[in-house]
């Protein structure tokens, strides 16, 4: 009688680097891929369109690639408590073992999996395997987390260095009987009526494989002008990574170490890295950081009544202001926006509109393809001056002089809003001048509340 081992897969869709797949193939016994598709767990966030797009494409390739060294990815849908201790049932399970994730919700539901399942006799294990540096384990001197990026970021390269990444299973063995599956086409996670993803098959290719060749090509081609150039929208110089991370596709500790390898000075590119442990750490600390301000002052910012046609105008990128037009038309095409762009269009929906960063944050969350739980929140937060080592609140990105700084010659802009050049561009739903005295103003009433 065999006892297979249950690998459940969650944000982790890779083979290299996996601990929890490693354990499973050392474990010696025949090992069964699991992905839950859980809408229905309290405290779990519904993944918004763009990340479902990705997500179907990213499993099928794990799928693929899983068969090829002769192991099974089995679809269940469900509270994922419920399916996993079935599935387990299912196969006549003796171990299971997953990556640790960080949210409030998944913890929980993790912990009390893994002691439902080991009193009921199996072997259950977790690992780190998505952050370089578990968000407990970063302290200050007096034992608490951290509020400001750069002590946090000296706190963990003090740390044990990351470990080094885990070669991916050559063979793997199936189960003798293949547990039931759900077809991945009945998650209708792409969209059909539109199908509104053209842009997204154009700018992407989901999967493992594709990740890790971009991760080459960034150190082949485009490290060595990361530093100088990584604030121009239209360089094409920075990694884009961040659904591969989002996803797990390649992990930290791959990108880590193989950065390091190159004998490149990259400490701005690792501390970008940092940023999203950083957001990550937050997270950790604060469980609710997509709805409730970490200031907890902002909770008195007077925020107008919603203005649903400025909003609806930011979303479509019919703000009559270039760069955040660019930019919005950027996102809706291929799931991401450069990361200089990305600030200057939040500054501009929180500040020059007043309209709420909770608002904007759900655009992008529905819209990203590398939407993650963690750094949608918090930068939206560090925009907006609530949030953890936050821009000062008078810090109101001026969209035109960021677009003459880092677009000098409107390439960024005239690739995603050609509108401008052949003049059919909107007009201006506000003044930036007085929308910026009016957001002063506003500002002003938090700045001292507490
Ligand atoms: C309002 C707003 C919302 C954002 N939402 C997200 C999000 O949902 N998911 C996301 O991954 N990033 C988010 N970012 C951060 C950043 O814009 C993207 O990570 C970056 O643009 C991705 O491009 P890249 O992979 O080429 O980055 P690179 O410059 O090559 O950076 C390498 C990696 O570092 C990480 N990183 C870089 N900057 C940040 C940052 N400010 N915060 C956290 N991690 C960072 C990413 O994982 C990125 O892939 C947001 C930024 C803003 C201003």
């Amino acid at each position: 009688m065999t006892s297979p081992s249950i690998v459940w897969f969650r944000d982790d869709l890779r083979l290299a680097d996996n601990p929890a797949l490693r354990a499973a193939v050392d474990r010696g016994e025949p090992v069964v891929g699991l992905y839950v598709l859980d809408e229905r767990s309290p405290g779990i966030r519904a993944l918004g369109g763009a990340a479902r797009w990705w997500l179907h494409h990213s499993l099928a390739s794990l799928a693929d690639r899983l068969r090829e060294r002769g192991g099974v990815l089995v679809l269940r849908r469900g509270p994922a408590a419920e399916v996993v201790t079935a599935m387990a049932a299912d196969a006549g399970a003796g171990a299971v073992f997953w990556n640790r994730r960080y949210g409030d919700g998944e913890r929980e539901i993790d912990a009390g999996l893994k002691s439902r399942l080991r009193e009921d006799g199996l072997e259950v294990r977790s690992f780190g395997a998505n952050l370089l540096f578990e968000p407990w384990t970063v302290q200050t001197g007096q034992g608490t987390h951290f509020s400001v990026f750069t002590p946090f970021w000296r706190a963990c390269l003090h740390l044990p260095a990351p470990r080094r990444p885990l070669p991916e299973p050559r063979e793997i063995t199936g189960p003798g009987r293949h547990p039931s599956s759900d077809d991945l086409a009945d998650w209708a996670l792409l969209p059909t009526s539109p199908d509104w993803a053209g842009g997204l098959r154009e700018a992407w290719q989901p999967g493992e494989p594709a990740g890790r060749a971009r991760l080459g090509a960034f150190l082949r081609d485009d490290l060595a002008d990361y530093d100088t150039a990584r604030d121009e929208p239209a360089s094409g110089v920075t990694s884009a990574l961040s659904p591969r991370l989002r996803w797990g596709e390649v992990s930290p500790h791959t990108v880590w170490h193989e950065t390091l390898s190159t004998g490149a000075d990259a400490g701005r590119f690792l501390s970008e890295l940092g940023w999203r442990e950083f957001a990550w750490h937050t997270l950790f600390h604060h469980p609710d950081l997509a709805a409730v301000n970490l200031r907890r002052r902002f909770d008195a910012f007077p925020w107008p009544r919603l203005h649903p046609a400025q909003l609806r105008a930011w979303q479509r990128g019919r703000t009559g202001v270039p760069l955040v037009d660019a930019g919005m038309n950027e996102l809706w095409r291929t799931g991401v926006m450069h990361n200089r762009v990305r600030m200057v269009a939040a500054s501009f929906l929180v500040k020059n509109l007043l309209i709420d960063w909770r608002r904007g944050e759900e655009w992008f969350w529905d819209t990203l393809v590398d939407a993650d739980a963690a750094s949608n929140p918090f930068n939206w937060q560090w925009v907006a001056g609530s949030g953890a080592d936050a821009a000062p609140y008078f810090r109101i990105f001026n969209p035109e002089t960021q677009a003459t700084r880092f677009d000098p010659h409107g390439e960024y802009v005239s690739r995603w809003a050609p509108g401008y050049a052949h003049g059919d561009a909107p007009e201006p739903i506000v003044d930036l001048k007085a929308t910026r005295s009016r957001a002063l103003d506003a500002y002003e009433k938090v700045k001292n509340a507490d």
